[in-house]
């Protein structure tokens, strides 16, 4: 059956599609006072709203709306009716809380069991979730939809890296679900314990909740001897389970547009891009109860391909994000990402993917440092790489840096919990 939904043609999807999105409007117009006075305010009715092709008549929803009806003005059923909370990392400020109903949380269960079928993992598969259990949507997440799939999940949470190496090899762990600088921190961890993560039974890795470049993703492969998979999600959808790279293309994930459908805006007009442009991702719930959401600006860099997939797959995949908007970094007036920066620097073998960018004022001019590390096995001249890593910069992104230093393998601070941090800025 799965298989055959993700098969569907482009025509049958729309169909069901516009019939979701007629009743999601509905339902966020009957029950959510935000949605009903913003739909009012754009001179728009929910009958006016009969297939996909109208989404552009809504306005859209944004983090600040999240933030500014904390904690629960979003919900559209009573309390009795969610099961469950989670709420967004939310690195400054108010945290944009979600709750789910019965039927939200199956269909997080499916959309996350189909995502982890598509990774390859199978149900006589044991899965390692590493991802943080909580109120974060990760652990959980991962959690639901192994268990649906019929895999046998080991629950390690983040942390506790050498242990969770031993329960790998000794329970056999066929799948690690992480962020992609854990993976990198847990094969590391490995191989200071004197194992050789490539003789792990792992065969998967699903990672996620981070941006990851190619070079990362090859990194991630070739250290652990496994399949890197990329998946997308976030909370105020629904967490993981958004989107998903096939095992057998691993070319773009595949957004489960049945469920959540996806538009590319320039996010400084607010005008929907054709399709193949880069611009922000902008999606709208179909199936949700508990908190339906219209047209939300994820602040996610991206461009989408509906031509089909070698998979066989018919849904549209997105590209892995190039950058948050608001991981946006503005230099001397250059726009920069820190994934640009460090699919560059990882074209370097000698240097180790762990890097740190740091950002200061002085004489009222913006001064970036980076800072790399070298691998272990370094041992030729130092001044020489740095030439040649700076020119590499200044030729792929026209910028360089106002230092850069190459430090000792070890020494760049590893992430056990959470997301990585990778640039303070001072300014
Ligand atoms: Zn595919």
């Amino acid at each position: 059956m799965g298989r055959i939904t993700e098969q569907r043609s482009r025509e049958e999807l729309r169909e069901l599609q516009s019939e979701r999105l007629r009743t999601t409007v509905e339902h966020a117009y009957e029950n959510v006072p935000f949605y009903r006075n913003r739909l009012d305010g754009a001179g728009v009715s929910p009958g006016d709203v009969g297939s996909i092709d109208d989404l552009e008549k809504l306005p859209f929803t944004t983090k600040e709306d999240f933030r500014a009806e904390y904690p629960d003005g979003l919900f559209a059923v009573d309390d009795d009716e969610i099961l469950r909370i989670h709420a967004s990392s939310g690195t400054t400020g108010t945290p944009k809380i979600v709750g789910y109903t019965e039927g939200d949380l199956g269909l997080w269960r499916e959309v996350m069991a189909r995502s982890m079928k598509a990774a390859g993992v199978g149900s006589n598969d044991t899965v390692q979730n590493a991802y943080g259990y909580g109120l974060f949507t990760g652990g959980l997440g991962f959690h639901g939809g192994a268990e649906a799939l019929g895999a046998t999940v080991i629950p390690t949470g983040s942390g506790n890296t050498q242990r969770q190496i031993k329960l790998a090899r000794d329970l056999e762990s066929d799948a690690l679900c992480c962020t992609p600088s854990y993976a990198l921190y847990f094969a590391e961890t490995a191989e200071g314990m004197g194992i050789d993560p490539r003789d792990l039974p792992l065969s998967t890795v699903l990672y996620g909740a981070e941006p990851c470049t190619e070079p990362m993703r090859e990194e991630i492969e070739t250290r652990l001897g496994a399949t890197g998979i990329e998946n997308y999600g976030l909370s105020e959808l629904i967490g993981p389970g958004v989107a998903v790279e096939c095992r057998e293309a691993q070319d773009g994930m595949h957004i489960w547009e049945d469920h959540f459908y996806p538009e590319i805006i320039d996010p400084r007009t607010g005008e929907t891009l054709p399709e193949g442009e880069e611009g922000e991702l902008v999606l709208t719930s179909l199936s949700k109860e508990a908190v339906p959401v219209l047209r939300y600006r994820t602040g996610d860099l991206t461009t989408l391909a509906s031509e089909k997939c070698a998979c066989g797959r018919t849904m549209v995949r997105m590209d892995s994000v190039t950058g948050r908007a608001d991981d946006l970094l503005i230099v001397r007036g250059v726009n920069l990402y820190p994934s640009q920066i460090e699919a560059v620097v990882l074209e370097f073998e000698e240097v180790a993917p762990h890097y740190r960018i740091d950002l200061s004022r002085e004489d009222e001019l913006d001064r970036l440092e980076l800072t790399l590390e070298l691998t272990e096995a370094f041992d030729g001249d130092r001044e020489q790489l740095c030439g040649e890593i700076l020119e590499r910069l200044q030729n792929v992104l026209s910028f360089r840096p106002d230092a850069l230093e190459l430090v000792e393998y070890g020494t760049i601070e590893r992430t056990e919990v959470g997301k990585v941090k990778r640039v303070y800025d001072h300014r």
